[in-house]
């Protein structure tokens, strides 16, 4: 009974004894090992808009200097290359909602201030969340919470209606599908930081730094545990 309990915890990404990347004990960090924390790739001058990767530092990428995208600011852990893919998977298809829990916390180690008034964690449709059982972009924001005290507003974004997934869609194609996907509450902040696990062609974000311009937010940042190197 006890070995099935432990093989359950273990295969559901539930067992806090254990590095979530390799396996091996780490007692004295939860949820990953000192060496694989090592190890996890970084992004030593990314685009202050876009988080693009830049050779040397610089004010902003070729792309942003010819057009600045909506939001002012996107921060993120690193490229889309492992382990970051298998982890973001597992945490999506997989149950392994811990995953979240880790990613934002790697996410809060390289934030870097002023941080925001909240934490806005992108909404899933009501029947996507059913589903899966929980929001990704919400446990990566928890994670975020883990080591900065910002609070999190998960009730003030709605998704409007069902949206087919982006996964397959052109950037033009997940446009469309986008549009009026959103609706918010009124809100009162000056300050916020939009949560989700991966950005590729922004077009989520932009729809939603729109709609929260509308609403009179004027600093929208956009946080993530990557972006892919599509730009
Ligand atoms: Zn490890
Ligand atoms: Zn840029």
């Amino acid at each position: 009974m006890i070995k099935r309990l432990r093989t359950h915890l273990q295969t559901s990404g539930l067992w806090w004894g254990q590095c979530l990347l390799c396996r091996h004990d780490c007692q004295h960090q939860p949820l990953i090992c000192q060496q694989c924390l090592a190890e996890l790739p970084t992004l030593a001058y990314p685009c202050p808009r876009c988080a693009f990767p830049l050779a040397i530092e610089d004010t902003h990428c070729g792309q942003c200097q010819q057009q600045l995208p909506p939001w002012q600011r996107m921060q993120v852990i690193a490229d889309y290359i492992a382990p970051f893919p298998r982890l973001i998977y597992d945490l999506k298809y997989h149950q392994k909602s811990l995953h979240g829990r880790l990613l934002g916390q790697l996410l809060a180690q390289r934030l870097t201030p002023p941080y925001p008034d909240v934490l806005l964690p992108v909404p899933l449709h009501w029947w996507r969340q059913f589903r899966r059982g929980y929001n990704q972009a919400f446990e990566i924001a928890k994670g975020i919470q883990d080591i900065l005290p910002i609070p999190i507003d998960h009730k003030s974004l709605r998704r409007a209606r069902y949206t087919a997934s982006q996964t397959h869609l052109s950037k033009r194609q997940r446009q469309q599908n986008l549009q009026q996907a959103f609706i918010s509450k009124p809100l009162a902040y000056k300050h916020v930081a939009l949560v989700d696990d991966v950005i590729t062609t922004g077009s989520t974000m932009a729809e939603l730094t729109q709609l929260l311009h509308h609403q009179g937010v004027s600093q929208v940042e956009v946080w993530a545990a990557c972006r892919t190197l599509v730009h």
